[in-house]
């Protein structure tokens, strides 16, 4: 059942609950008066026997027939009893048998009045006083007209109910349809958008109400996702150019030695240019592979406790290995124990991290020197790695941490821009921060703050 259907069955089954409890009331109220009504003309039809037959000398039992056999308000099938103290039968007209027992006669008397039904014909009983007698007076009679009435009206009300029930249904599904229209359109334009063009966004109606905030949501999401197939198409694009460009050099050399014969001297020199060649494709590999596995296969990453200060020692080894020219300063403040410079963490990617800050700051000074220093501040572990090279511009700064980006004037410095990605999805999946100072001319400054309350 959908919603529109759904929403019309439930009003029509409160809509019906009230309007049948409101027929019903209306028709136990009206049953109410219609008995009363009788009764009433019961109780005058038995007092005007009695005051007649009690109290008047000149009407006899023999005349009081007589008027009565004429009288235009006599009820359907009435019969009129009069008892005496002693429950003796003094008057009886109507029906064949007086049929009050004894019983009924001693409760009418005890409760003054006493109303009862059998079948249609209805009794009323009441104590009539003469002087000091005490009379019973029974009357009883058939209301045809008063039930007819009722019987029409519940005819009317039931009628009156089934059509109002089937207009309440039609009306509620045409409100329904109204109240839903917005988001009918909504699924027709999300129908509309298809996985390769996201570009166009949903109509977001009056702007205001609870369905113009959800298109305004869903285009915020449309746009996140329009920018990470995006950041993708290009990630993949720039990435077989960061691979291609270190094989079509080493594949154009090949194609050159392979010429004419060479000297073992230009082969050697050939192979070494080769051989850096390979190990920049290797290197960018590695990282591409680990900056992947760091943005997708998060919860594959396993976390322990990392000492920070080993992986620092062991990076600068590695560095310092691979070029003898860097010099790496290393620096721990307000460090008492092992514990102020251990967080949970991954320990190869940190390592990673550490290695690619330091590889910058000695990459692109001209002394090749880099400081790392490492510090407590309260709960947090603070790590700064700074250069005296060339500075990073204040409108590159933002972008360095872009995949592939790479700022200007380093680019005669060979790099692939995959590094500082990595080094923010490391400081991200660490639930750390990472800031850069820096101006053109005075170095740069790289600030790792990674919160680990002790
Ligand atoms: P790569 O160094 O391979 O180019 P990175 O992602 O590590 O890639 O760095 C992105 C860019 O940020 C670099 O191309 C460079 O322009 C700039 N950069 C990074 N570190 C420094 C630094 N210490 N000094 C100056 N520029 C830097």
């Amino acid at each position: 059942m959908n919603i529109r259907t759904r929403l019309a069955v439930q009003f029509l089954v409160l809509a019906s609950c009230i309007l049948g409890l409101a027929f019903i009331i209306v028709y136990l109220r009206a049953a109410d008066f219609r008995k009363d009504e009788f009764n009433s003309r019961l109780h005058d039809r038995g007092e005007n026997a009695a005051n007649l037959l009690i109290q008047v000398e000149e009407v006899d039992d023999h005349l009081f027939r007589k008027m009565e056999l004429k009288n235009p308000i006599r009820l359907i099938e009435e019969s009129i009893s009069i008892y005496d103290a002693d429950d003796s039968l003094l008057f009886h007209m109507g029906i064949d048998d007086p049929m009050e027992p004894k019983y009924l006669l001693d409760r009418i008397k005890e409760n003054r009045t006493l109303t009862t039904s059998y079948n249609d014909r209805e009794s009323f009983g009441s104590v009539f006083r003469n002087d000091d007698e005490h009379y019973v007076v029974v009357t009883s009679g058939i209301d045809r007209f008063g039930r007819r009435k009722l019987a029409d009206l519940a005819k009317v009300m039931l009628v009156t109910f089934l059509i109002g029930i089937a207009l309440i249904f039609l009306v509620g599904r045409v409100f329904a349809r109204r109240a839903l229209s917005p988001v009918t359109r909504l699924v027709h334009d999300i129908q509309e958008i298809s996985a390769t063009d996201l570009s166009k966004p949903i109509n977001i109606g009056n702007g205001t109400d609870e369905l113009a905030q959800l298109a305004i949501s869903f285009n915020a999401m449309l746009a996140r996702l329009r920018s990470a197939f995006l950041s993708q198409k290009n990630f993949i694009a720039n990435a077989s150019h960061e691979m291609r460009t270190p094989l079509t050099a080493i594949s154009g050399q090949i194609d050159v030695l392979l010429l004419k014969p060479r000297t073992e001297e230009a082969y050697l020199t050939a192979l070494r240019s080769m051989q850096e060649d390979v190990r920049t494709v290797n290197r960018s590999s590695d990282r591409l592979l680990l900056l992947a596995q760091a943005e997708t296969e998060v919860t594959a990453i396993s976390f322990s406790p990392v000492r920070l200060d080993e992986v620092i020692w062991a990076a600068r080894e590695n560095l310092i290995n691979a070029n003898a020219q860097n010099t790496i300063d290393v620096i721990m403040s307000e460090v008492e124990d092992d514990a102020d410079v251990t967080l949970p963490g991954n320990e190869s990617l940190l390592h990673s991290m550490i290695a690619n800050l330091l590889e910058n700051a000695c990459k692109y000074s001209p002394d090749h020197h880099a400081i790392i220093s490492l510090k407590r501040v309260g709960s947090a572990i603070e790590l700064t790695v700074e250069d005296n090279g060339p500075g990073i511009a204040v409108q590159d700064q933002e972008r360095i941490f872009e995949h592939f980006y790479r700022a200007q004037n380093t680019s005669e410095t060979r790099g692939h821009g995959i590094g500082l990605a990595l080094v923010k999805r490391v400081v991200e999946l660490h639930k750390g921060s990472i800031a850069v100072f820096s101006e053109i001319g005075h170095g740069a400054r790289f600030v790792v703050r990674f919160h680990c309350g002790k």
